[in-house]
């Protein structure tokens, strides 16, 4: 959600007092009931990797109230969610309120609906979409409101639910680690720097190593992805992108002969790992800093501007929208109109060969609330020929 008014901030403040750490295998139990937890008294835990739920309240027996727990050091943003719930009784039939959403604007109103799976599925399933209801909510001061129903079916098994598939700073390194092992002269892993957490920001090189010489005179494709937290389906783009350009297939072959791919797949690691929606650790919006990124309260972005300072041919952002359908793209308006027409090329490909994109909802702006974006610095501050910001499709 890179681009559209209304869409970055919150539609509504929160009503409730703060939420402020992940829950920890906490149980839910009825008023008034003292002692252990018994069989069927859920517990809620979001203390895992890129968890998130705030608080739980009790209801009745069949429903309960959840909070999501906002974006660190920044209130605005409550989007995400991922938990997990145990200790349920078999045939057990809830429903599950999530009260605290930032946005009133979101795809769970179009049809969309959240992610489930279990110790016994393995595989992330969604919620049948009837059993989904997105709605003003007059018991929360007017909020949108997503219930969702659920039948647990397993005593034994941990259910777990997310906003979207989950896609973690983990999962990155395992698959950046499996293509080192092997061993692909066209494809090299670097470290740009390390986050404010010392996790790591990758930059990879896919081009036929002849490129990598200094009089190479070959063009270079910059994309960077995932800056924003909750988007996980950039990180899915960002991987089949990755696969497809290090595979055998005859057009990856010529495409690393006469290009140079440098990707930076996880551009806010820390803000992925918490469980954030769109911040940082230290709340920021990391897609309003291209202009003047600080070493030190932006450090992923301050490393990647120093290697985006290389002539570039094509800088592309990959996010995910909130409330599209489809796959579009946000370009910028340039004066001159063998550029602008140059930039239009691409999403007009992109159109002819994905059944997802729309050209339609492709759009062009500078405004000045999006001077600090990647693709707006892209164009204005270094030699790129297109600069964008590819908004996938929710579901990857
Ligand atoms: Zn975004």
């Amino acid at each position: 959600m890179a681009d559209k008014k209304n869409d970055s901030g919150s539609d509504s403040e929160s009503t409730e007092e703060p939420v402020v750490g992940n829950l920890n295998k906490f149980a839910v139990v009825p008023p008034g009931h003292t002692g252990r937890p018994k069989k069927g008294h859920l517990i809620f835990d979001a203390c895992f990797e890129s968890g998130n739920l705030g608080r739980v309240d009790y209801i009745t027996e069949f429903e309960y109230d959840l909070f999501i727990r906002p974006d660190t050091c920044n209130p605005r943003f409550r989007v995400w969610f991922n938990f997990t719930v145990e200790n349920v009784k078999a045939d057990q039939r809830v429903i599950f309120n999530i009260v605290n959403f930032s946005k009133t604007k979101s795809l769970y109103r179009e049809g969309m609906s959240p992610m489930v799976k279990s110790s016994s599925r393995r595989k992330w399933m969604r919620i049948t979409p009837k059993l989904v209801y997105y709605y003003r909510c007059p018991d929360h001061r007017k909020n949108y409101v997503m219930s969702f129903a659920f039948s647990f079916d397993r005593e034994s098994d941990v259910y777990q639910f997310a906003y979207c598939y989950p896609y973690s700073y983990t999962r990155l390194q395992n698959y950046l680690d499996n293509l080192e092992k092997r061993n692909m002269d066209y494809f090299r892993r670097e470290l740009l720097c390390l986050s404010v957490q010392q996790r790591r920001l990758d930059l990879i090189t896919i081009t036929n190593p002849e490129n990598l010489n200094p009089n190479n005179t070959q063009k270079t494709v910059f994309v960077t992805a995932r800056v924003h937290p909750g988007e996980t389906p950039s990180s899915y783009v960002c991987q089949g992108m990755i696969d497809f350009l290090v595979s055998n297939h005859p057009i990856a072959k010529t495409l690393r002969d006469h290009l140079v791919f440098k990707v930076v797949p996880m551009l806010n690691p820390d803000g992925v790992y918490l469980g954030n929606y769109r911040c940082s650790l230290m709340g920021f919006d990391l897609n309003r800093h291209w202009l003047e990124p600080s070493p030190w309260a932006h450090p992923t972005l301050y490393a990647t501007k120093n290697v985006l300072k290389i002539e570039l041919d094509f800088y592309i952002d990959i996010h995910a929208h909130s409330t599209m359908m489809n796959g579009f793209m946000y370009g910028n308006i340039y004066e001159d109109m063998a550029r602008f027409e140059k930039q239009m090329l691409f999403p007009k490909l992109l159109c002819s060969n994905a059944e997802d994109f729309s050209l339609p909802n492709t759009s062009f702006n500078r405004d000045a609330v999006k001077a600090g974006t990647g693709r707006r610095y892209g164009h204005s501050e270094i030699n790129s020929s297109l600069a964008g910001s590819l908004q996938a499709l929710v579901a990857p």
